[in-house]
């Protein structure tokens, strides 16, 4: 009886979980993707914990109160740093499965050696490696992301960098291949921790080579790796839900990854071996060529005049927390007949969909939000482009100059609106580290200030206008 309410659960649970990912799609349905995933992960728990086999229950609740305290914590952090934070969650999963494939391993090795068979050892070994790999990889992902100040943010590279790591991992798949051939020989209870650290060491030379650009990429392939090692997992635990959940995480995580790579139009070896991203100085030539800087009564006086505004954000955005204002300025320019439109790049931010979901959270009409490649033939009749806080997506040098770290990135094409408005603090270049042409063109004006402010003032300036 127990057997069959456990199927059943965990055939429900999956179901579940396919829902969720399809209904994490699109913003209009995440939250009930979100529910969905969180209802199949409760009822897989519930399933497994009404096990008789399962006798230590004091040991699972101090495990979950544990995981409380971890992940409510977790929950709360701002949306910009989420890609530190996903990084944090595969670096759990992936210690997890790592965990439970040594503990298998050396319970079986002590008291059911019959039980190593050929191929729960294959899948001990990938649960193993690639559970490791992941949870050093994703820690130094999250640590390059949060910028903490022992780890270098820059791409670290050196002569046979590539063939060292290919080393690495070859020699940890050697030793995985002696131990599935003889799992109980004397020399598998010091070969196995070896495997480990090779497979720790591997995670950390990974990532060093990859700049913060393109952090958020390697992270989905690294989300990739920790539903891999969960397959795995399911295969040596012998539970199809596992084997089904980490399916569906490892192939989601893949195409996430191919997704934001053709975004930037880069090659997934190219992500990985690449050592994009390195920010180059900033200031310089950026220092001596001159801005236009516009005042907020001249450019709300434009923006009155205008027929169809297009608002690009990007990261800035998210930092200051615009969003409800820029909703405010919506208001007041559409109350004026004024069309406004919003130009979303599917990598503006810092990770899939960051500005759908700000712009979401401000109530802003999905209708009013435009995927790049649509709102590009219309902005040869816009009259303004109003950048908020983006940089790299509308920087022209992804268009001709080859030598850029952004090449053949599409962009949204601001340069080509009438008058182009920029708000952001400084100087300073975007993610890529590179100048933005864009910047000094003809009709281009700065609007210098943290984009929360610049964009409240607007809208106090419009609100003004319409009472005077
Ligand atoms: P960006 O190129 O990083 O530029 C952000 C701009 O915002 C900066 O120039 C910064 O200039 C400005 N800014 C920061 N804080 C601000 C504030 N409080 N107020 C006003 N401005 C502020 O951002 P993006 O154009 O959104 O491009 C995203 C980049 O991330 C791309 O290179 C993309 O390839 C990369 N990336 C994104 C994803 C993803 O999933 N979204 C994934 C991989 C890589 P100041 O410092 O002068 O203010």
């Amino acid at each position: 009886m127990t057997r069959a309410v456990e199927q059943l659960a965990y055939l429900v649970a999956a179901v579940l979980f396919i829902f969720s990912l399809h209904w994490m799609n699109t913003p209009k349905t995440a939250r009930r993707g979100v529910l969905a995933g969180v209802a199949g992960m409760t009822l897989a728990i519930l399933a497994t914990w009404i096990q008789p086999q399962i006798v230590h229950h004091g040991w699972i609740v101090v495990a979950m109160v544990a995981g409380f305290l971890v992940g409510i914590p977790l929950a709360m952090v701002s949306l910009t740093a989420v890609p530190q934070r996903t990084a944090l969650s595969h670096a759990f999963g992936g210690l997890a499965a790592g965990l439970v494939g040594t503990a298998e391993f050396y319970l079986w090795t002590a008291e059911e050696s019959e039980q190593l068979t050929h191929f729960r050892m294959c899948a001990i070994v990938a649960e193993v490696i690639l559970g490791f790999l992941t949870l050093t990889g994703s820690l130094m992902a999250a640590g390059k992301l949060q910028e903490v100040w022992w780890i270098p943010q820059r791409p670290v590279t050196y002569p046979l960098q590539n063939v060292t790591n290919l080393g690495v991992l070859c020699l940890a798949a050697l030793l995985g291949l002696s131990l599935i051939a003889q799992p109980t020989a004397a020399w598998a209870v010091f070969a196995f921790p070896l495997m480990i650290v090779l497979a720790l060491a591997f995670g950390v030379l990974l990532i060093i080579p990859i700049g913060g650009a393109d952090m958020p990429t390697v992270i989905s392939i690294l989300n990739a790796y920790a539903g891999l090692s969960a397959v795995a997992m399911g295969f040596v635990l012998d539970s199809k839900l596992l084997i089904t959940a980490g399916a569906l995480d490892g192939a989601s995580g893949f195409i996430l990854s191919i997704i934001m790579c053709r975004a930037m139009n880069r090659s997934f070896t190219n992500v990985l071996f690449g050592g994009f991203g390195q920010v180059q100085a900033a200031g310089g030539q950026a220092e001596q060529r001159a801005y236009k800087v516009e005042t907020i009564e001249d450019a709300a006086e434009v923006l009155e005049q205008s027929s169809l505004v297009v608002v690009i954000p990007g990261y800035g955005m998210a930092v200051a927390q615009a969003q409800h204002r820029v909703r405010e300025l919506y208001d007041q320019l559409t109350k004026r007949g004024i069309t406004v439109k919003f130009a979303i790049h599917p990598v503006a931010g810092r990770m899939p969909g960051h500005m759908n979901v700000l712009l979401a959270e401000a109530d802003i009409p999905y209708s009013d939000l435009v995927e790049m490649d649509e709102i590009n033939s219309d902005m040869p009749q816009c009259d303004v482009a109003l950048v908020i806080g983006a940089n790299d997506v509308v920087n022209p040098a992804a268009r001709k100059d080859q030598s850029c770290p952004i090449y053949g990135m599409p962009i949204i094409n601001a340069d080509r609106a009438r008058t182009v408005f920029a708000i952001k603090r400084s100087k300073s270049p975007g993610f890529a580290g590179i100048e933005n042409e864009l910047y000094f063109k003809d009709q281009t004006y700065m609007l210098f200030g943290d984009a929360k402010t610049v964009v409240g003032d607007l809208v106090k300036q419009l609100s003004g206008d319409e009472q005077a």
